[in-house]
């Protein structure tokens, strides 16, 4: 899902862009209606370049809204090949595999690493990261730390975009990032990493790695089919890709919703964050949130032994390697202060 617009929620300008205004305009007037060809091109654009935009036409027009909408539509109506395609264990053993991969890449790194600060790497190491995480097609490194940033400063009081308290639960779990308002990526929030052109680059093109990906799923689908393998390029399409993304996307956005409303309280924190130990298995960790609210700067949230938090054990391993460093640990004082404790 490939969006773009001023962000008029926030009332910031974007960076590369002037502010498109709310109102009629003069100039914008005196243009010409855009047919209806440039219009198609104008909206399928923002599929490929996150930068692209309607500003300077006559309307930022529902029109290029809906069709923005279309890839996330698309994604979850590409799960229903499976009915055509069926199952197989190759299949569901690469689905397994990425969901894996692009859920600790979401954890680790979008959120932990680029939201957070919560570790240190090198830049050809962030640069990998900023991959990885944008191959779970939840757009760039800068749009979802921006984003994620907003609601630490003001979760679940006005101003954050996705609160249940505020706004009900279907708009905290999918309904606020379909919002144009919401599809920019306001860069004040993120003067630490826009100042690295390759992340810039990524999060413009946010559309790249997903189509390689789907591009590698069928390739591979084919190459094992033709080694005799009891599978296909559109069966490792609908599974590796379709199915595991969707899967992804709902664990994930379960954190916005779910962790807001169902599970414990550690911490008095200003906010209804909640530690869910279901939502940790199926997060990897990220189920903890009423300890990650509490005290966003460590690299763990689960913290406690017995709090499972598989995305830690795996960065504490990769820090063994020296792949990342600078682990922030949780502070004596945040034990103190913990319910109990
Ligand atoms: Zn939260
Ligand atoms: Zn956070």
């Amino acid at each position: 899902m490939t969006t773009a617009t001023s962000d008029h929620r926030l009332n910031r300008p974007r960076r590369s862009e002037p502010e498109v205004p709310t109102h009629a305009h003069p100039t914008t007037d005196a243009l010409p209606a855009p047919d209806t060809r440039s219009r198609w091109k104008r909206a399928v654009m923002v599929w490929f370049d996150s930068t692209a935009s309607a500003s300077g036409a006559r309307e930022p027009s529902r029109f290029v809204r809906a069709v923005r909408l279309l890839p996330f539509i698309a994604m979850h109506a590409g799960c229903l090949l499976v009915i055509w395609v069926g199952f197989s264990w190759w299949a569901l053993a690469v689905a397994v595999g990425l969901y894996a991969v692009r859920m600790f890449a979401i954890t680790a790194f979008y959120h932990r690493y680029f939201s957070h600060r919560s570790f240190r790497t090198s830049r050809p190491m962030q640069f990998v990261f900023a991959l990885l995480g944008c191959s779970a097609v939840q757009r760039g490194p800068l749009w979802w730390a921006a984003h994620h940033r907003e609601h630490h400063r003001h979760s679940d009081q006005e101003g954050d975009l996705h609160s249940p308290r505020l706004h009900g639960i279907l708009w905290s779990h999918l309904l606020w990032f379909l919002q144009p308002e919401n599809t920019g990526t306001n860069t004040k929030a993120v003067p630490d990493l826009i100042k690295y052109p390759e992340l810039r680059w990524i999060d413009r093109y946010d559309g790249v790695v997903p189509l390689a990906l789907a591009l590698a799923m069928f390739a591979l689908g084919w190459s094992i089919e033709a080694l005799g393998g009891a599978t296909s390029g559109l069966q490792m399409l609908a599974w590796g890709f379709f199915i595991s993304t969707v899967a992804c996307y709902h664990a994930t956005y379960t954190i916005n919703s779910l962790c807001h409303v169902w599970g414990r309280r550690r911490f008095n924190t200003n906010d209804d964050s909640r530690n869910n130990g279901v939502l940790a298995l199926l997060t990897f960790g990220e189920g903890w949130h009423n300890n990650h609210h509490y005290f966003p700067g460590s690299a763990r949230q689960g913290f406690y032994w017995w709090e499972f938090d598989l995305t830690y054990y795996v960065l504490w391993v990769m820090s063994k390697c020296r792949l990342v460093w600078d682990l922030n640990p949780v502070p004596e004082r945040v034990y103190k202060n913990a319910r109990g404790g």
